[in-house]
């Protein structure tokens, strides 16, 4: 483990680092090693309040939306350069805090950086429209921000997601709080830093990091804030909405998927496998639209199973910064989660072919890969998002049964389909109840593309330019006039 990582890292309020008001401190903890790793300044209510001070001053001081958006455009680009210039030190840092493999948090600040170009980009494209209202009227709808945008982020992905709602809503024109995750607040900090670098107005962002049930609800119910996008489980979902919902401003849910992928009697089972390795592994399965379920043909089950087995026995397991295939998960708690589910799985008639208890050999919290057979859709395993590296797979015979069983959730975020027959895969695409479906390959998209959940997994979406109108609302004006629209 690389030491030179800062022991001590402060909350980024109106344009400076600040430790708590309290003082407080939250322990960041390396899930490779179970070991301390930094320390960072507690937000408590106190902090909230000031976060949000600063960026409602930003917001009075009309700083953001009085720039020509083409220069607003061209901050949003600049943190995301300032972001890429940090390169290997941010990946590091996340590599550490998260325990994924440092190619995979390699990756993650390449697309953050991608949705700070592209929301850059955008930024000048955001337009309103003229009505015509006949003689003497002239109206306009004007696409204005909201004002101050909270965001609360969740630790398996936080600087990909922190830079998808942070570039949208600046580049739309709001000033930003954005709530760190408590597991993996430093990689934030670095974000607040590119943020300073690119020249950010005072208050514009705000990044602290406090508590979920301390902070993070004090933000979501905050009375001055107009805007809030919250990405985490259900559960906290439901939390924030209920504040919104109280002082009617809106919210963007972006939450938890218990995914399946249908895989049909005439799939390329080499494409499927590396989908397998692709879609439920990296990260120890902490993606929220990871590939947690296999739907298979019966007639092809048992080579399906056997070549995903034999290509899960092949990870190299250890800690990310060796770049390793299967890392830890990222706290004791998730372990004990995990490997409960595993538990409940096999009390439930399930059969682990491989892994299902965690490797207790190890210092770190690390779960083997696991792959269940035998999965019915009344077994907990298959309803209910584990969060790990864990496949549950179940066979079919007729195509209605496959949908069937895969809309079998409460859940609604991503699908897949595995066929070589494009009909059969868009009849099936056509009934799968989620937000995203993906055909013969895993996560088929992009910063380009609109991404959430249908169901309970969410409301809005997230990326793409369908993800702007979570960040502006429309004005009306309608104008009297005399002489510039007269009849002739
Ligand atoms: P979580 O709901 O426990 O926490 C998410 C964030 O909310 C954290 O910052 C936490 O501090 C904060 N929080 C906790 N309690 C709060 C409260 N009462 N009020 C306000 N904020 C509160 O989720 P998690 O364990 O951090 O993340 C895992 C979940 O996130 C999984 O369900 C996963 O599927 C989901 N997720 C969804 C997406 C998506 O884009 N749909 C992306 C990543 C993760």
């Amino acid at each position: 483990m690389p030491e030179n990582i800062k022991s001590y890292w402060q909350n980024y309020i109106g344009g400076r680092w600040v430790d708590g008001v309290k003082g407080g401190r939250i322990s960041v903890e390396n899930p490779a090693s179970g070991m301390p790793l930094a320390k960072i300044a507690r937000a408590e209510r106190e902090d909230v309040d000031k976060a949000v001070n600063a960026a409602r001053d930003c917001v009075q001081a009309r700083t953001l939306v009085d720039m020509r958006p083409s220069e607003r455009g061209g901050l949003v680009t600049g943190i995301g350069r300032a972001l890429a210039d940090m390169g290997d030190e941010a990946a590091q840092v996340l590599c550490l805090e998260n325990g994924k493999s440092i190619s995979l948090a390699r990756g993650e600040i390449e697309d953050a950086v991608r949705y700070f170009e592209y929301y850059g980009g955008l930024a000048d494209k955001i337009e309103g429209r003229y009505i015509p209202l006949g003689a003497n009227l002239v109206g306009y709808a004007a696409p204005v921000p909201y004002g101050v945008s909270a965001q609360i982020v969740p630790w398996n992905n936080p600087v990909e997601i922190a830079a998808r709602s942070l570039s949208a809503a600046l580049a739309a024109g709001n000033a930003v709080v954005i709530k760190s995750p408590e597991l993996t607040p430093l990689i934030l900090c670095l974000l607040a830093e590119a943020c300073e670098r690119a020249g950010a107005p005072e208050g514009a962002v705000n990044v602290i990091c406090g508590y979920g049930e301390d902070a993070g609800a004090h933000l979501a119910a905050h009375p001055d804030v107009d805007q809030v996008v919250f990405t985490g489980s259900i559960e906290t979902g439901k939390s924030v909405m209920r504040s919104t919902c109280e002082r009617v401003v809106p919210c963007v849910l972006e939450l938890g998927g218990k995914s399946a992928a249908i895989v049909y009697s005439d799939a390329d089972l080499d494409q499927l496998v590396e989908s397998v390795r692709w879609g439920i592994f990296p990260n120890a399965g902490q993606a929220c639209n990871g590939m947690s379920r296999l739907i298979v043909h019966r007639s092809i089950h048992d080579e399906a199973v056997d070549r995903v087995a034999d290509m899960a026995k092949g990870l190299s397991v250890g800690p990310g910064i060796e770049d390793c295939e299967l890392t830890p998960v990222a706290s004791a708690g998730q372990l004990d989660r995990v490997e409960g589910y595993c538990l409940a799985g096999t009390g439930e008639g399930a059969t682990p072919v491989i892994g299902g208890k965690r490797l207790s050999d190890m210092a770190g919290h690390f779960m083997p890969a696991t792959v269940f057979t035998g999965v019915e859709s009344s077994m907990r395993i298959a309803r209910e998002e584990i969060f790990g590296p864990v496949l549950a797979v179940t066979t079919f015979e007729e195509p209605e049964q496959a949908v069937s069983y895969a809309n079998c959730t409460k859940y609604g975020l991503a699908a897949g389909v595995f066929s070589k027959d494009v009909d059969k895969a868009l009849w099936t695409a056509d009934r799968l109840e989620a937000g995203q479906v993906y055909v013969n390959d895993w996560y088929t998209g992009g910063v380009e593309t609109p991404f959430g959940g249908m169901k309970e997994s969410g409301l809005g979406r997230e990326k793409g330019q369908e993800a702007i109108n979570n960040y502006v609302q429309s004005k009306y004006v309608g104008i009297r006039s005399k002489s510039i629209f007269q009849r002739a």
